[in-house]
């Protein structure tokens, strides 16, 4: 494919998607949509405001109401999401494309993102659509009592921009599968890929108003859905930061209920009994720069055994000097600009931050200030936990390296900072595995004792995010339940 070409041939259509068609923003502001591989502008972005959003509010609602989608039987709404997951398949290379020219992604991992990941999670989703079960108790004879899951209404979903197919898929996924509407509010840096799934479900059979798509600012269209009294649940993946001022929009509108997946800082604790360092080298390296360091659940913090600390580190310090970035049309590329002028420079800001404070940079990443938001990896080695790079989310290529002597040191380290989304565990001994499952205070732990990466568990089970990290679960069976209201019938008499 020519992306380049592909790329020049687009035509840049970010307004809002309401109902069955593009809507033009009532803002009259805009702002940049730039592409940080060059710094370039591609178009300009609506703002967005409080009437983009009620508009799409009322449409969701009617669409709720009509019972188009809510009511369906959940195998039919099944069908049609597995027919829109055929969909993104067969559209990866157009979402692909534009999540690469507005956030970075390297074009083939984009590919991965929108031909894989969102579309399997979706069929996953889709496939707990008619096992919603309630159950009937036996209360007393000639009573017939029992629980039914119910759609919850209108869900606001608001995202990140760092997986910008996935993050809206993964919102969507279980709300629409669960029987609700949906008022998706994509990043202002990447709302292209989310407006171009709402077109894919409406082609899929999804009933026009269940799925509609406000771009714009946080503040402006961000703030107006979770303040918005008709909105039934809030749901939002972001930062811990932004997801407390969410707390309070809901807390000062309708009371509505939240689900927050937030930041993280996770670590990777390393045990000297492991025996093939290669594996362990190679799955930190891949874990802290996928994706240039961008996700949520990177495993930033590597605190190993003081037995096998250098060696691990010079291991990992060799593997991430070959990580040069690059130019994310280019197919060869694995590792890409940030996502924005912004976050190279809050990335900047946390390395100078931790030379300052006196952290020894065994690697240390060049960065680039104009023409393109590059900055390649930095390896922080001498750090501790009352450090900012330690105990903070940077969000970016950066690694931070400590050791231990014991079991409840290594614990200890782990959950020194306030998030508690991810973590991995290194250890030949399953009852120490054991142990640290319980007692590192993570939504997600990987016990590893080999270098083979384990099956996608996320499709089918389930998870809460711990502390600063956010809360509710939204992946599998439990996914649905989140989006659904738990109501209790009773048949009394005879
Ligand atoms: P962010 O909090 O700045 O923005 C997220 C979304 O919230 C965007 O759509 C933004 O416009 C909106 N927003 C911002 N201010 C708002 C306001 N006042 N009111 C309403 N909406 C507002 O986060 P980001 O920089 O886009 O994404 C990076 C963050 O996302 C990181 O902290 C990362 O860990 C987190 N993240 C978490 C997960 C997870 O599953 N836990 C996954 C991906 C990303």
């Amino acid at each position: 494919m020519k992306w380049q070409e592909a790329a020049r041939a687009i035509r840049w259509n970010i307004q809002p998607f309401i109902g069955s068609h593009y809507r033009r923003s009532t803002s009259t502001e805009s702002f940049d949509n730039v592409n940080p591989a060059t710094e370039v502008t591609l178009c300009r972005i609506p703002v967005g405001n409080a009437a983009d959003v009620d508009e799409a509010v009322r449409v969701a609602r009617r669409s709720f109401d009509s019972g188009s989608w809510s009511q369906l039987p959940p195998v039919r709404r099944a069908e049609i999401l597995v027919k829109l997951a055929d969909l993104i398949v067969e559209k990866k290379a157009e979402l692909a494309l534009l999540d690469c020219l507005e956030m970075g992604k390297p074009i083939q991992a984009a590919l991965f993102d929108a031909g894989h990941f969102a579309p399997m999670r979706l069929r996953s989703w889709a496939g707990f659509a008619d096992k919603l079960l309630g159950v009937s108790a036996p209360l007393s004879l000639g009573t017939l009592s029992f629980n039914t899951y119910e759609p919850r209404g209108v869900v606001g979903a608001i995202t990140p921009w760092n997986f910008p197919s996935v993050n809206a898929v993964f919102k969507f996924g279980p709300a629409l599968a669960a029987g609700n509407s949906v008022v998706l509010k994509p990043s202002e840096l990447s709302p292209s890929s989310a407006l171009k799934l709402a077109e894919l479900a409406l082609e899929a059979g999804v009933p026009e108003g269940v799925l509609n798509v406000v771009p714009g600012l946080g503040p402006t269209v961000g703030a107006a859905l979770a303040r918005h009294p008709d909105v039934n649940l809030l749901s939002f993946t972001g930062s811990t930061a932004t997801g407390r001022k969410l707390m309070e929009h809901a807390g000062q509108s309708n009371g509505k209920p939240l689900l927050l997946e937030c930041g993280g800082k996770s670590p990777q604790i390393v045990f000297d009994d492991v025996d093939n360092l290669d594996a362990v080298a190679d799955a930190t390296v891949k874990s802290v720069l996928w994706n240039q360091g961008q996700v949520c659940s990177a495993r930033t913090r590597l605190i190993a055994h003081e037995n096998i600390k250098d060696a691990l580190l010079d291991n990992v310090v060799s593997r991430a000097r070959k990580y040069v970035p690059g130019d994310p049309l280019d197919e060869k590329t694995t590792f890409g600009p940030l996502a924005s002028p912004a976050q190279r420079d809050r990335v900047k800001a946390y390395i100078e931050q931790g030379l300052k404070c006196g952290a020894e940079a065994v690697l240390k990443g060049a960065i680039r200030e104009t023409g393109g938001c590059y900055v390649s990896p930095t390896i922080f080695d001498r750090v501790d936990n009352t450090m900012s790079i330690v105990r903070e989310e940077i969000f970016g290529p950066v690694l931070c390296v400590q050791s231990f002597k014991t079991e409840n040191e290594a614990i200890a380290l782990a959950n020194g900072t306030d998030y508690g989304l991810e973590a991995t565990v290194w250890t030949r001994d399953m009852g120490r595995g054991k142990r640290l499952a319980h007692s590192v205070k993570a939504g997600e732990v990987y016990i590893r004792t080999s270098g083979e990466e384990g099956s996608d568990s996320g499709c089918v089970l389930s998870r809460e995010p711990q502390k600063a990290s956010g809360f509710g679960a939204e992946s599998g069976l439990r996914g649905l339940e989140s989006y659904s209201t738990l109501k209790f019938v009773s048949f009394v008499g005879a």
